[in-house]
C-alpha cells in the first residue's frame, strides 16, 4: 500500500469478542445468547490484527471491545494488558447484566479502559422487555453508577425504534439524574434478531433529531449511530422547520425552552467511520453492513481492505443513488449505508428513513416503516 494515501478512516475498530451473552435482546444484532458459541477469537489473534492494522494505517485508532457480553469473554484481563502496550486507547461496552460486575469495572479501570458503555433502551418495563431480563434495568443503573464512582468516564446507549419510542424522554431524565456525559442513540437497523423490530417512519425520525438538537445543551455529548441527516436537522432555517405531535411530546416531557440558537451546529455528531470485526474474525465496514471486506487472518489484507482503510466505505457523493445521490445534504448526510442495505440489498440506494427520500419521489413509500399515525404508543403516554 503506498504511504502517500490519506491513512485517516477508521477511527473506531469494534471487535466483537463473542456471542455468547446471559441477555437475549429482541434486537440483538449478533443473536448472541449463552448457548452462542459462535467462534471466539483468542487473544494473539486479536492483538495480531490490531498490530496489523496499526502498521498499515500508521495512526492510532480507538479499540471498542463489544460482544455478546463481553464480560464474559475468559482472557478479557490479558487483552486489555496487551492492548496498552500497543499504545491504543481500548473501552468496553458489557451488556446490562450481572456479569459486569463490580470487580469487572473495577478491573476494566485498572487495565486501562478509557470508558464503559452499557444500553438504557427504555424504563424499567421496556428496558427489560427489549433486553429479555427483568433485572437488566437495575443492572444498567448499577454499572452507570459503580462506573461513575470508579472515576471512569460512562456512554449510555439507547435503541431508537417504535418499541422505545414512548420512553426516550425518560431516558434522558435518567441519564440526566445519574450524570451520564455521552448518550449514543442507535437508530434501530432491521438486521439479526432487529428484523422483528420497528422502524421509525420519516416524519417521527424528524421530530426526534430536532428534539435531539433542542436538549444538546443540556448534556455534554449527544451522538447518533445510523441517523446521519442529523446533520441537514441542524442546518435547516428556524423559519423552515416543521415538527409534529412526537416532538411536542418529546419536549412537553423534557420541558426546556426553545430557542432560535438551538439550531447553531455542534453538540451532537454521527458516530465516525468505523471497522467491525467479528467474533469469527470477517472484517465489516460495521456491525450493522454484512459485506465483508476479508478476514483478519488474510496476509496481506484484501484489496478491499485496504482501500476501505485508506479511504472509508464508498459513500462519496457521486457514487450513492437513488434520493441520497441527488440530494444536497448528501455531502454532510450521505444517509445510513446499513439501513439501505437493509432495505434494498445495495449499500448505495437511499436511506429510507429520511424524508427527503420521500419529499425527492425517492424510496419511502415502498417500504413499511413505522405504523400508521394512529397506532403511535407515544400518543398514550402523553
Ligand atoms: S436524502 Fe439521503 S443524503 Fe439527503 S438528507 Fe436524506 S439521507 Fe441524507
Amino acid at each position: 500500500m503506498s504511504d502517500s494515501r490519506p491513512h485517516s478512516p477508521p477511527v473506531l475498530v469494534f471487535v466483537e469478542l463473542t456471542r455468547k451473552c446471559d441477555l437475549a435482546c429482541i434486537h440483538c444484532r449478533a443473536s448472541a445468547g449463552l448457548d452462542n458459541n459462535a467462534g471466539q477469537m483468542d487473544r494473539n489473534r486479536i492483538i495480531g490484527f490490531l498490530e496489523e492494522l496499526l502498521n498499515a494505517r500508521k495512526q492510532k485508532f480507538h479499540v471498542i471491545y463489544t460482544g455478546g457480553n463481553v464480560a464474559l469473554y475468559p482472557d478479557l484481563t490479558g487483552l486489555m494488558q496487551e492492548t496498552k502496550k500497543l499504545g491504543l486507547s481500548f473501552s468496553l461496552s458489557p451488556s446490562p447484566s450481572a456479569a459486569a460486575s463490580s470487580q469487572f469495572i473495577t478491573d476494566a479501570w485498572k487495565h486501562g479502559s478509557t470508558s464503559i458503555s452499557t444500553s438504557m433502551d427504555g424504563l424499567q418495563n421496556t428496558h427489560d422487555r427489549i433486553r429479555g431480563d427483568t433485572s437488566s434495568f437495575f443492572h444498567a443503573t448499577r454499572i452507570i453508577s459503580q462506573s461513575s464512582r470508579a472515576g471512569m468516564p460512562v456512554q449510555v446507549n439507547t435503541l431508537v425504534a417504535q418499541e422505545t419510542l414512548a420512553d426516550l424522554p425518560f431516558v434522558f431524565r435518567k441519564i440526566k439524574s445519574l450524570n451520564v456525559p455521552v448518550w449514543e442513540l442507535f437508530f434501530l437497523i432491521n438486521t439479526g434478531r432487529g428484523i422483528g423490530m420497528t422502524d421509525l417512519r420519516p416524519d417521527q425520525m424528524e421530530d426526534v433529531l430536532h428534539w435531539l438538537v433542542h436538549i444538546r445543551k443540556s448534556i455534554k455529548f449527544i451522538r447518533t449511530v445510523e441517523a446521519p441527516f442529523y446533520s441537514r436537522v441542524l442546518s435547516t432555517p428556524c423559519s423552515m422547520i416543521r415538527t409534529g405531535p412526537l416532538f411536542s411530546y418529546l419536549t412537553g416531557i423534557t420541558n426546556r425552552r426553545i430557542s432560535p440558537d438551538d439550531h447553531e451546529r455542534g453538540g451532537i455528531r454521527s458516530r465516525g467511520r468505523t471497522l467491525f470485526v467479528s467474533s469469527e474474525g470477517e472484517i465489516y465496514p460495521s456491525g450493522f453492513l454484512p459485506i465483508t471486506l476479508g478476514n483478519i487472518d488474510e496476509a496481506p489484507f484484501s484489496k478491499e481492505f485496504q482501500e476501505y482503510i485508506s479511504h472509508g466505505f464508498s459513500i462519496s457523493p457521486e457514487k450513492l443513488e437513488g434520493a441520497c445521490g441527488s440530494c444536497p445534504y448528501s455531502v454532510p448526510c450521505g444517509g445510513s449505508r446499513s439501513r439501505a442495505y437493509a432495505y434494498t440489498g445495495n449499500p448505495l440506494e437511499s436511506d429510507p428513513a429520511c424524508i427527503m427520500t420521500g419529499l425527492a419521489g425517492g424510496i419511502t413509500n415502498g417500504f413499511h416503516l413505522g405504523r400508521g399515525a394512529e397506532n403511535d404508543g407515544y400518543k398514550m403516554r402523553a
